[in-house]
């Protein structure tokens, strides 16, 4: 076994529920499924986070995702799809080789994501934008 997990997927080392492939990616079912058909969509190579991917990989993983996505839609008649990925530990990052989870979701499945908070004004979120504008 390696450090990673998902690296040993990749080399075949544990099993996993293959789903689709490319050169640069892989596809597979989630073990501990959010909806049932719940996806990961990974890179081959080990890079940590979102941050660590060459954004060349973007266009096949894109690819990969709306393939996975319209699957879910016909296989378990997904009547919505989110696209998720956590990055660091705060944000829920267990795996640390980058994925992308395509989650389907139905109308009144009990799931309530993204409790929303409220900026003091308008005033406050234009200076932010401003500051993360100066910051790219
Ligand atoms: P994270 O929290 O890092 O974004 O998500 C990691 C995901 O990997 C979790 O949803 C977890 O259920 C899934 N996972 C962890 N170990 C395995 C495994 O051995 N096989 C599969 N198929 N999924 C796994
Ligand atoms: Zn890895």
């Amino acid at each position: 076994m390696s450090e990673c997990i998902f690296c040993d997927i990749i080399h075949g080392k544990i099993p996993c529920a293959k789903v689709y492939e490319t050169k640069n990616t892989l596809a597979f079912l989630d073990i501990a499924p959010v909806n049932k058909g719940h996806t990961l969509v990974i890179p081959k190579k080990h890079y940590p986070t979102l941050f660590d991917l060459p954004s060349e990989l973007g266009k096949e993983l894109l690819e990969v995702m709306q393939k996975v996505g319209e699957a879910l839609r016909k296989t378990v008649q997904a009547e919505g799809i989110n696209l998720g990925m956590n990055n660091f530990k705060p944000a829920g990052q267990l795996v640390f080789h980058a994925h992308f989870h395509i989650i389907p979701r139905y109308e009144n499945d009990g799931l309530s994501l993204w409790p929303q908070k409220k900026y003091n004004n308008n005033d406050e979120m234009l200076a932010l934008a401003q500051k993360l504008a100066n910051n790219i």
